[in-house]
């Protein structure tokens, strides 16, 4: 059986846009390989803050001194200590980058001049003819799955938002990579075209023992797919304002089972939607 292993530890991260002013604490967090973890929370609580933290897009963690970041690519790899990522050589930063993350982002991102295929292809970085055609067959067979009966060869923007979103899902996937981070992915999709699209993503986290974090509004999506839930909690400070979202071992869910287990609480689904469902009420009512 493939090991499970923590491929990100943070502890003590704190993020912020201008100094003095967090937008995010993070108090303990682990991302596990073959499990899909999906990022809940009101809007402005952190989820991008966090998405961009972790895909090491944005400088926005703060050096504390008990702060730290690490990331264990593979089994049989060290962790690599990334608190001080910012400083390293631009070549070795963004090699780490490319080589372990792959992205989703809301908008598709996609070369406007060249095919769907193409688009698709771009990432992969084939260096044999082997592993083109076999790039060329994994793509394929996936577009087959998510868009049924649709051809490839066209110009990438003679397809729908939603046809092009379901070619980015395609792209992330097909992508060699160790951890996969999607902000909204699902956006523009209508239910079941969704739950395709998650459905697939969990295959190839479980298939490959890769990890996948997934930032989304959708209770429904991620009390269905998730095999953890990060709630990104967002209290009031002492005088009545929104402080920095915060993520705690209390609000991270693993499913157990039939049971949803956090530091200190363990829920059915239906409590933790209620749980879910409160938090972001408790936003939108200040
Ligand atoms: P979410 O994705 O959950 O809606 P964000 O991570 O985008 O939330 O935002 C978290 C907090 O950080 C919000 O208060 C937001 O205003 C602030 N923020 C986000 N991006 C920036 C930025 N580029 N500059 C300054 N503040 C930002
Ligand atoms: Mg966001």
């Amino acid at each position: 059986m493939t090991n499970l292993i923590d491929m990100i530890e943070v502890n003590n991260l704190t993020c912020e846009y201008a100094p003095g002013t967090p937008a995010l604490s993070v108090h303990e967090l682990n991302i596990r390989s073959g499990e899909l973890t999906f990022v809940v929370g009101a809007s402005g609580s952190g989820k991008s803050t966090l998405l961009e933290a972790l895909g090491l897009m944005t400088e926005t963690a703060r050096s504390t001194p008990d702060y730290s970041f690490k990331l264990k690519p593979t089994e049989d790899s060290s962790a690599v200590e990334l608190c001080d990522y910012w400083q390293w050589d631009a070549t070795k930063r963004s090699a780490m980058r490319s080589q372990f993350f792959s992205f989703i982002f809301q908008q598709e991102n996609m070369f406007k001049s060249v095919s769907a295929m193409e688009n698709m292809l771009l990432t992969t970085l084939q260096s044999s003819e082997r592993e083109e055609q076999e790039a060329n067959e994994r793509i394929a067979e996936m577009a087959q799955t998510l868009l049924p009966g649709v051809v490839l060869t066209k110009p990438i923007m003679a397809y729908s938002g939603g046809q092009r979103q379901r070619f980015a899902f395609i792209r992330a996937l097909a992508k060699p990579h160790r951890m996969l981070l999607a902000d909204e992915p699902t956006g523009n999709l209508d239910p079941l075209k969704a739950q395709e699209a998650m459905g697939m993503t969990k295959a190839v986290v479980k298939e490959k023992n890769t990890a996948a974090v997934i930032v989304s509004h959708d209770i429904q999506l991620a009390l269905k797919n998730a095999d953890c839930i990060i709630l990104i909690e967002k209290p009031l400070d002492a005088g009545g304002e929104p402080a920095a979202g915060q993520i705690e071992p209390s609000t991270v869910f693993r499913k157990k089972q039939d049971k949803w287990k956090s530091s200190n609480s363990e829920l059915t689904e239906k409590q933790l939607r209620a749980v879910i469902e409160q938090s972001l009420q408790s936003l939108h009512t200040q």
